[in-house]
């Protein structure tokens, strides 16, 4: 099925069809789906009044909450550009960012509006609508101390002050005017709707234009992946980011399609999911292993809290196999794995939600998506079936190149719509994928491939090992060594020997790492992914 409608015509036939229904929930305060409607065509007409215009980028700079929400889909009603960021990113993160996509409005919650304000000239927005968090949220300078904010930063002080700079609108005179006429022109489909930045785990992030189409694509195909979700009925819990590719689709864009309640919280906190599941049981929660894990763990005294989800999706990292079944045998629903970028609007392959789903691989090509597995230095050559190679994916999520970098995205984004994933995966007889790692992350020792993760996957099995990450050191005459960082579990002594020992019983030699170093925690991104390349560059100062 080929989409037609743009994002702005799904949020305005949702809000026609579920007028009455829950369309958030955040705290306990409810916002329908008419309210919706009414709060976007008022944000659009704010916007529209500070100028912005039909691909103009707009700056969106928030923690998960309504307004962010109202600010999406006013932003696309304009025919603008959505630009998603980490609210939790350094200046320096965010300047990077605001150089690269030239943003008109930036839409922010206090704490970066000073940040932003005192950018240089060229790079500040001309308008910068504040949203003081501690008014606007309903449980106020309570809520506030429970934000995602660095330990640095979480003073109550820092929180409640009002920015100092001038010329911010507040988030509430935006608002206020009438709503946007019905007759302003709309974004067609192919026009770009959002500039959505790659997690940076390998580099910096690189901003990956996705257009109306790509996106209404990807909640289409999420859609033909849960069957049995009932229009209006479904409650989702949205502890995933929304400025992630994940987040956005998974989260916003799918609950919007089908009309479901969509509970969003500003941070993941097992205690805040735990009580809202009392008010509002959820049904579907995609989220990464490290959250399924915690949440079965701090629901033990609650054991009923989780059993009305009936679908749990993971992504964004491998998912133990026992993770799974903690999960399943905690909940009575399933937890199934899925795989996507955020150059493919995120999702691409997942497990087919029932019996025949496959664990510790991440499933087979959604609808409409076709791969290819092919030599990683040659990418014209497809390798025999079963072999492991590089990723291509052609489908009607696939972006359309990442923002101004033409030889970034030339590199990428092959002839004929082929998307080259960067990630080496293995695809069995029956057409299900196994990711093996990415390609800039294998290791080369002695002439042998390494994969990382299969080394930290042996090291994990250590009952002492609570995190690994693995990664080539340059070693003699141009290769590398395989050396790794872990983290350990609480009470437990580090012993260098005794791991490497432990590591001899599964892996050949040359696989083993030459040196482990402990950590007390591994540099992670927000959304839970151990940075290899930070713990590269940890090793290296240590080791000298
Ligand atoms: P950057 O491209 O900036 O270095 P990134 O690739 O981590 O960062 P994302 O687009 O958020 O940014 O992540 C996509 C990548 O996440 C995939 O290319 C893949 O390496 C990894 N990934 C996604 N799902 C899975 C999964 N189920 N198992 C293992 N890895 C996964
Ligand atoms: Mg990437």
């Amino acid at each position: 099925e080929e989409p037609s409608q743009t994002l702005v015509d799904m949020i305005d036939d949702a809000v026609g069809r579920f007028r009455r229904r829950t369309a958030l929930e955040f705290f306990g305060a409810e916002t329908s789906y008419g309210e919706l409607g009414e709060q976007i065509a008022r944000a659009a007409e704010g916007l529209r009044r500070l100028g912005v215009e039909a691909g103009d980028r707009v700056a969106i700079v928030l923690p998960n909450c309504p307004q962010h929400v109202v600010a999406f889909y006013a932003v696309l009603r304009l025919g603008a550009i959505v630009v998603e960021h980490n609210p939790l990113y350094t200046p320096p993160e965010l300047r990077h960012q605001f150089e690269d996509h030239g943003a008109k409005v930036a839409i922010v919650w206090n704490s970066v509006a000073d940040t932003v304000a005192e950018f240089p000239g060229d790079i500040r927005p001309a308008h910068i609508v504040a949203i003081d968090l501690t008014r606007a949220f309903p449980l106020g300078k309570r809520l506030a101390l429970r934000l995602p904010i660095p330990r640095a930063r979480r003073s109550r002080a820092a929180l409640t002050t009002t920015p100092t700079a001038r010329g911010l609108v507040a988030w509430e005179r935006l608002t206020s005017r009438r709503a946007l006429s019905k007759r302003h022109p709309r974004p067609a489909i192919d026009d770009t709707a959002v500039l959505q930045y790659t997690s940076g785990t390998t580099g910096r992030p690189k901003g990956a234009v996705l257009s109306h189409r790509n996106l209404r694509a990807n909640a289409m195909q999420g859609r033909a992946w849960v069957p049995g979700l009932a229009e209006g009925e479904e409650v989702f819990f949205g502890v995933l980011p929304l400025f992630h590719a994940y987040g956005m689709t998974l989260c916003l864009t799918f609950a919007m399609s089908i009309g479901a309640r969509l509970v969003l919280f500003p941070t993941f906190d097992s205690k805040l999911v735990l009580d809202a599941a009392r008010h509002s049981p959820p049904t579907f929660l995609p989220a990464v292993p490290p959250i399924y894990d915690r949440l079965v763990r701090d629901a033990v005294k609650q054991p009923r809290a989780l059993r009305s989800i009936r679908f749990a999706i993971s992504g964004a990292m491998s998912l133990p196999i026992a993770t799974v079944d903690l999960w399943e045998n905690a909940t009575g629903g399933l937890l199934v794995e899925g795989y996507g970028m955020t150059e493919s609007s995120p999702i691409t392959l997942g497990n087919p939600m029932g019996p025949t789903r496959r664990p510790g691989t991440v499933g087979v090509p959604f609808p409409s998506t076709e791969i290819r597995v092919v030599d990683p230095d040659d990418p014209e050559v497809d390798l025999p079936q079963g072999e492991a190679g590089e990723l291509l994916v052609r489908g009607p999520q696939v972006f359309q190149g990442y923002w101004r970098r033409p030889a970034e995205t030339a590199e990428t984004l092959l002839p004929g719509g082929w998307l080259r994933t960067g990630d080496i995966v293995r695809v069995s007889g029956d057409g299900f994928v196994t990711i093996v790692d990415r390609r800039k992350e294998l290791i080369i020792t002695g002439g042998f491939n390494v994969s990382p993760s299969e080394v930290e996957v042996a090291l994990l099995a250590h009952p002492d090992v609570r995190g690994a990450a693995v990664v080539g050191l340059p070693g003699r005459s141009g290769g590398e060594v395989v050396a790794a960082g872990v983290e350990l579990r609480e009470g437990a002594v580090f012993d260098e020997t005794a791991l490497r020992d432990f590591c001899r019983a599964s892996l050949t030699p040359y696989k083993v790492p030459k040196r482990i170093e402990p950590f007390d925690e591994l540099p992670r991104s927000l959304i839970g992914k151990v940075l290899r390349r930070e713990v590269r560059d940890a090793l290296l100062d240590r080791v000298g």
